[in-house]
């Protein structure tokens, strides 16, 4: 198989993944071979190659959007068919007994291991996914529209409940990325007023194409308070204006994997009034089954900017330097 792979830590920009020729993955139990038609590129996949996580496998191959074809099966498996297309995600391993795992909080379990970090990913042209832990992919997307939702989409629908939107209410949305352009449509199908705040014009303007009620450079421009909010951007500076714009009884979710340090803040003018901060951590299986099954329903249009495998560096620069529109999804061959 083709693969790009991190050998050597280093900057988006200096290339840090390598070209390689491997032999293909052979599948153990309950695992699936999946030859793999595209992959999205999302920002923990930076996060990784960059170092920001604490090192885990390496080499390892980054990518935990990988959508394709199951064309060879473990020994014991009973759940996917050859020919079946699903999708591999971030989430690969829960233990399935712990305190977490019992309350239906798999997300929280401790013995989680993660695709692309503590094993290998689909930035390559096959990959392996223990077969519990695969999504069949709804038919109403095709390979490459399908990855976004994968990671992002997941990740922003898992938010999305943290964020406690009512319906019909005012959520913010702090970043526009991956996942908060799948989460706007997810809110405004609910009936939901967004409100969009992001640096870089080609943003705004997608969030404006995408039906935001208002969207600007800032917090404090935005001409209204919110019900809920979700923090996408991993700059903790913008916590304390997020808060200021809840309504009491609001929630902030703090999507990121990643921040930077929380500045210091008075009680009363960001915290009080029962206004509540909501970190989001991975997710379950039953977030991406659910978020897979609303998508196909509305339906979501994912919108992707798609590279050539050999191209994954560019790719990653491009999203670290805020020059992706939608998804960066590599495509194979
Ligand atoms: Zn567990
Ligand atoms: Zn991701």
């Amino acid at each position: 198989m083709k693969a790009m792979v991190l050998e050597e830590y280093g900057p988006a920009e200096s290339g840090p993944l390598k070209r390689r020729e491997r032999p293909d993955p052979r599948p153990g139990p309950g695992e699936a071979r999946v030859a793999v038609k595209a992959c999205g590129v999302c920002r923990t996949d930076l996060h990784v190659i960059e170092k920001d996580l604490p090192p885990a496998k390496r080499p390892v191959i980054p990518g935990h959007q990988a959508v394709g074809v199951v064309d060879a099966l473990g020994e014991g498996c009973t759940r996917l068919k050859l020919g079946q297309r699903v999708g591999i995600a971030w989430l690969r391993h829960t233990c399935g007994q712990c305190r977490f795992c019992g309350r239906g909080r798999e997300n929280l379990c401790e013995s989680q291991r993660f695709t692309g970090y503590h094993a290998d990913g689909g930035y390559a042209t096959a990959a392996v996914v223990p077969e519990e832990f695969a999504y069949e992919i709804p038919d109403a997307f095709g390979d490459v529209d399908a990855t976004p939702l994968l990671c992002a989409g997941i990740i922003g629908y898992r938010a999305l409940k943290r964020s406690e939107l009512p319906d019909g209410g005012r959520l913010a949305l702090y970043g526009f990325g991956s996942s908060a352009h799948v989460v706007i449509q997810l809110a405004l199908h609910r009936g939901c007023q967004v409100y969009v705040v992001t640096r870089g014009e080609s943003h705004r303007q997608l969030a404006r194409r995408m039906g935001a009620a208002w969207v600007g450079e800032r917090a404090e421009d935005m001409p209204v308070r919110v019900d809920s909010a979700i923090l996408f951007a991993p700059v903790g500076e913008l916590v304390p204006p997020a808060l200021e714009k809840l309504e009491k009884g609001g929630t902030l979710a703090l999507a990121g994997i990643y921040m930077t340090p929380i500045p210091q803040m008075d009680y009363e003018r960001y915290v009080f009034y029962e206004r509540n901060i909501h970190s989001v951590t991975a997710n379950t299986r039953a977030d991406g089954r659910e978020l897979l099954a609303e998508a196909a329903r509305i339906p979501i249009r994912p919108h992707v900017t798609t590279y050539p495998l050999a191209e994954a560096n560019r790719a990653l620069a491009d999203l670290k330097n805020d020059r992706v529109s939608g998804t960066a999804v590599l495509v194979m061959e």
